[in-house]
């Protein structure tokens, strides 16, 4: 069972649960367990720290002083996510590429590994 820490009383709970069975604040949007509704914590505003408000592309009415919000997507955990995605392509591109550039020597290094296995079954 996965558990999350409750916003308002910070006990834990069931990730899935539409209320915190504790102090009963509403953790779900519309009673759905798979609509996440996220709150600012103490006097910010969620949009501070939204990629939404950042790409300018949110046109909900509550913004810039959402307090609650179904959309919210944090900032520095989205740009950290594409770093990350973006690390793995070039590392990807990287082995790709070197594989291209030493076909011939892959290609003898088989053909060799190939003659060992050979020799050895034959002795
Ligand atoms: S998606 Fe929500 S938190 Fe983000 S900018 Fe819009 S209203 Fe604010
Ligand atoms: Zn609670």
């Amino acid at each position: 069972m996965v558990t999350v820490s409750c916003p308002r009383c910070h006990r834990i709970v069931e990730s899935q649960a539409i209320t915190c069975p504790h102090c009963r604040v509403t953790l779900k949007a519309y009673g759905h367990p798979g609509i996440p509704l996220h709150r600012a914590t103490k006097d910010g505003y969620l949009c501070d720290s939204c990629t939404y408000h950042a790409d300018d592309t949110c046109n909900f009415p509550q913004r810039p002083y959402a307090k609650e919000c179904t959309l919210y997507e944090n900032l520095e955990e989205r740009k950290l996510e594409l770093q990350q995605q973006r690390q793995k392509s070039s590392f990807g591109a990287i082995v790709k590429s070197w594989i291209q550039r030493h076909q011939a020597l892959i290609l003898l290094l088989g053909l060799l590994l190939v003659c060992l296995l050979l020799a050895l079954s034959k002795s």
